[in-house]
């Protein structure tokens, strides 16, 4: 299930995409076993997230009613969502894009106001 979902966005590509084997997410514009070389995941989808998700591919179009929020969520990595979009850190922290993402789990401590800032 979720085979063709990308691993740093979350979106659902169609039948022919895999995250990997130099796939590209039409979407967040990941090349599977080339980006994710060099950055973890969880930080392409930050940087993503922090670029205000831009949508990649001009040539797939988007899903009716296209939500990067949702999709997110949905794909479970509201707590990246919500550490940038609800920062708890300073500005020179970050300022550090792609450099210093703590690597610790967030799991843990993901806030119930996830409805209300999707919203
Ligand atoms: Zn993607």
């Amino acid at each position: 299930m979720h085979e063709h979902r990308c691993l740093v966005c979350g979106y659902e590509g169609d039948a022919e995409f895999y995250p990997r084997d130099y796939m590209i997410c039409g979407c967040c514009g990941t090349e599977f076993g080339y980006d994710d070389r060099v950055l973890t995941h969880r930080q392409l989808r930050q940087r993503w997230i922090r670029n205000d998700f831009p949508w990649f591919d001009a040539s797939e179009l988007q899903p009716p009613n296209w939500s990067p929020i949702r999709q997110l969520i949905a794909a479970h990595f509201a707590a990246d969502l919500l550490e940038i979009l609800v920062p708890s850190k300073s500005a020179s922290d970050n300022a550090n894009v792609g450099f210093h993402i703590p690597i610790a789990s967030k799991e843990s401590r993901i806030p119930f106001q996830i409805n209300a800032n999707a919203a």
